[in-house]
């Protein structure tokens, strides 16, 4: 056997341990988990009554199109039909945008740290990555520009970028935009933009119009609280989703996705309940980092990336003993930190006083003035 030379040495993913084992592992009855940006708060919960109305519909294949769905989405965000593709997760266009786009003698643009899955797909495809450090926690896109040349196919904008939770202004991506040679394709990463705050967040969509070469990707698995049924989605010019469509598997989200996704989208007032607790929750932690002088990255999302001035792994092992679950920063390029999930109110205390036993060893009972 002899599989392509760029798969040999790749790691596969190594994904967190089912709470439910590690409860029996380490003798603990609750585990809170922080540490991959899921919502809280589920989902609305008109979902669980969609998905239990369609319960029995399983020896039918789901519909190729999302034609439902298909229609919610392009409605509510002014697009045309021909203009989306729906993934398996955004994880899944990722992949599409790979696929379509990258092949040896090919190079991709990303910032570095960023989003695993760029890199991870565009190795599998044989592409080489060109990886341009953040600056400030921040992608560079002036640095970005100057690594692009005519073997590059696409470039990657993180926006707001995973694991930092920094963000690249509207001013700055469009002069990006107006940089980029037309034979790039431009990718916005938007997997948090329900939970930006920040006035000068770019408003991608209306952008489509005048650059033929963007392509947006959303998800429902972050704020609408939708991970388990994996559905994301891609918003570009007609033509640039005409390339990728032969790519798709022809039946790649499933019924009851579908249907999650559509009535998701409905109930707006969910999402918007679930970002003001979400800003609470940051607010919190962001308080609780400053009265102990741990410094972070300012978030626009439901994460905060925590810098510790010690191993995050070891830290890592620390809370998961406290029942806690949180991200170390190592295998996401930033070894002394940790990324931490905003959780809700009563999570994110319990969670604050764990972090000051491992952190501190004992509880302040004071603060620094
Ligand atoms: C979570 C995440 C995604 C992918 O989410 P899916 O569940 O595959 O839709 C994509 N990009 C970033 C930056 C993310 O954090």
């Amino acid at each position: 056997m002899q599989p392509k030379a760029q798969l040999l040495g790749l790691p596969s993913y190594e994904p967190g341990k089912p709470i439910e084992e590690v409860k029996k592992e380490l003798g603990l009855t609750k585990i809170i988990k922080l540490a991959s940006n899921e919502n809280p708060f589920g989902s609305s919960p008109k979902v669980t009554e969609a998905i239990k109305d369609a319960a029995s519909q399983t020896a039918i294949y789901p519909d190729g199109y999302a034609r439902t769905l298909r229609q919610a989405v392009a409605k509510t965000y002014h697009v045309k039909e021909d203009q989306l593709i729906f993934g398996n997760g955004s994880d899944e266009v990722i992949q599409f945008l790979c696929r379509t786009f990258l092949e040896k003698g090919t190079n991709t643009v990303t910032a570095h740290p960023t989003f695993s899955q760029y890199k991870l797909n565009a190795t599998i495809e044989g592409a080489s990555i060109r990886e341009v450090p953040l600056k400030d926690g921040v992608h560079d896109l002036d640095a970005m520009l100057e690594a692009i040349d005519e073997n590059t196919k696409i470039v990657w904008v993180c926006n707001p970028n995973n694991p930092t939770g920094t963000y690249v202004n509207k001013e700055a991506f469009e002069k990006f935009l107006n940089q980029v040679p037309p034979h790039v394709i431009v990718v916005s990463d938007e997997a948090y933009y329900e939970y930006v705050t920040a006035d000068d967040y770019p408003e991608t969509i209306p952008m489509l119009e005048r650059y033929k070469q963007l392509i947006i990707l959303r998800t429902f698995s972050k704020a609408y609280g939708l991970a388990a049924l994996r559905v994301g989605f891609g918003v570009a010019n007609k033509e640039l989703i005409s390339y990728l469509q032969p790519v798709r598997p022809p039946f790649n989200n499933v019924s009851f996705g579908q249907i999650a996704a559509a009535t998701a989208l409905s109930d707006q007032g969910f999402i918007k309940e679930c970002v003001e607790k979400n800003n609470a929750g940051m607010k919190q932690l962001e308080l609780f980092c400053d009265r102990h002088r741990l410094t972070y990255y300012p978030s626009e999302t439901n994460f905060l990336l925590i810098e510790l001035g010690r191993s995050g792994d070891e830290v890592f092992k620390a809370l998961l003993k406290e029942g806690f679950i949180v991200r170390s920063g190592n295998p996401l390029g930033f070894s002394t930190a940790i990324r931490i999930t905003i959780g809700k109110k009563e999570d994110n205390e319990a969670l604050f006083q764990a972090l000051e036993r491992v952190l501190f060893q004992t509880p302040l009972t004071t603060q620094p003035s």
